[in-house]
């Protein structure tokens, strides 16, 4: 028999771990990722040079199930682990992000030939994964997919160049959408597929000039004729975009978080900054146009705070509604750019330049308003659920 102080006992300790992952991620973070960041913006390499520290913090487990060594995350304490990297280097936080969501997909929906054999190695910094639903006809509108899969013995053979994939440069394993049956129109025949990046026929381009999180590798990727078995089919033929989209949910999150982050990061930079620089013979703080600037940057932050919070306590309820996740990525998002929109001003001509890490931020902060899914796009998932479904938790 189990006594309630056991289960409350049970229930803080768990607390206490999560609290304390948390923690050690933060201090490695600070000390390990910020200076890094900097240079990778500046074009001197890449987060690909921290992936062995990353995965030795556990960082690339966090959605592995426990039985191959993994964290297990629940999502609130992913969104979390996102922010604090996001806060020292938003280009690991999106590499951590992406790599977790396609870990747990490879979990719910790989054959289990494919994880008995691959699944556990995914925490190793040599099996970076990646997701490659873009291509360059294909955006907002992922059912307009053209890259082939034919069904050949014992696999397919898939041909085509899919674009802005974040982690391709190094990926070992990339979870692709295809087109499967020509015949069926839009996302009826969809499939993912999972490709090897050793495979024959894979060929990786950096994306070069980004506006922001340069330490992350984009690329396109081409796939010219390239052999993919039975067994890495995810689902079942005709289902890739439902794999996709029910990932999709759960990956705004982690963007949600990475914006977040951001935003606390130019929070704490432009109160610092406003304390210690001194004009008509007094801290810029004492001014009330600059206090209305960070008092409004610190309630959006709450408020972001809060979506995301509440979204991933609905994944972590098993009540996942992608609404919830979709008004999280949307104000985070937005709110993270007019929060380091107002970093900049704070900051006056100070903040224009690249050393001021400011500057940086707010090219950082752009492009969390574009990928996985616009905003445009978040407005229409929630307008359609409200419209479909009203407003339930
Ligand atoms: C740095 C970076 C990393 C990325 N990483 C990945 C990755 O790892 N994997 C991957 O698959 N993709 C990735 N992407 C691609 C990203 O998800 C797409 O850029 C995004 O979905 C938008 O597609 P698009 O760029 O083709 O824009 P488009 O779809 O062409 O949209 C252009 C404009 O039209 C609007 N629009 C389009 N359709 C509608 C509509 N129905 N209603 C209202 N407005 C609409 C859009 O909101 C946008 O404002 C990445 C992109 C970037 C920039």
């Amino acid at each position: 028999m189990v006594f309630a102080g056991e289960v409350i006992a049970m229930a803080s300790s768990v607390l206490e771990d999560r609290e304390m992952l948390i923690e050690a991620i933060r201090t490695f973070a600070r000390a390990e990722l910020l200076e890094a960041d900097r240079r990778w913006d500046a074009g001197e390499s890449s987060v690909q040079e921290m992936l062995p520290a990353m995965a030795d913090m556990g960082l690339m487990g966090l959605s592995l199930p426990e039985r191959v060594g993994g964290l297990d995350c629940d999502m609130g304490t992913y969104a979390s682990i996102i922010r604090e990297l996001a806060y020292a280097s938003p280009s690991a936080a999106v590499t951590i992000s992406v790599h977790s969501m396609t870990s747990k997909i490879m979990d719910l929906f790989a054959t289990t030939s494919w994880k008995d054999k691959w699944l556990e190695g995914c925490g190793a910094a040599d099996s970076l994964l990646a997701f490659a639903i873009s291509e360059a006809d294909a955006g907002s509108d992922a059912a307009a997919t053209q890259t082939r899969a034919t069904k050949v013995d014992g696999g397919y053979r898939v041909t085509g160049s899919k674009m802005w994939i974040t982690n391709g440069a190094y990926a070992r394993w990339f979870m692709v959408l295809v087109r499967t049956d020509p015949e069926s129109k839009r996302s009826a025949g969809l499939s993912a597929l999972i490709i090897d990046g050793n495979e024959s026929g894979v060929g990786r381009d950096r994306i070069h000039g980004k506006m922001g999180i340069r330490g992350s590798d984009t690329v396109v990727l081409h796939l010219n004729d390239v052999f993919v078995p039975d067994d890495h089919l995810l689902g079942s033929e005709g289902q890739g975009l439902k794999v996709f989209l029910g990932a999709l949910d759960e990956g705004r999150i982690g963007i949600a978080a990475q914006a977040l982050g951001i935003a606390q990061a130019c929070v704490d930079e432009m109160a610092s900054y406003a304390r210690e620089r001194v004009q008509f013979d007094r801290p810029i703080g004492r001014f009330q146009a600059v206090q209305n600037m960070i008092a409004d940057s610190a309630v959006e932050l709450e408020a972001s705070r809060l979506l995301i919070e509440r979204a991933a306590w609905l994944v972590d309820t098993d009540r996942k509604n992608p609404m919830a996740s979709s008004m999280a990525k949307l104000y985070a998002s937005e709110a993270a750019n007019r929060i380091a929109y107002r970093a900049v001003q704070v900051h006056g001509g100070t903040g224009y330049v690249n050393e001021c890490r400011v500057e940086q931020l707010y090219r950082d902060a752009r492009v969390t308003t574009i990928y996985e899914g616009t905003s445009e796009i978040q407005r229409y998932v929630i307008a359609k659920g409200l419209i479909e479904q009203g407003l339930t938790d």
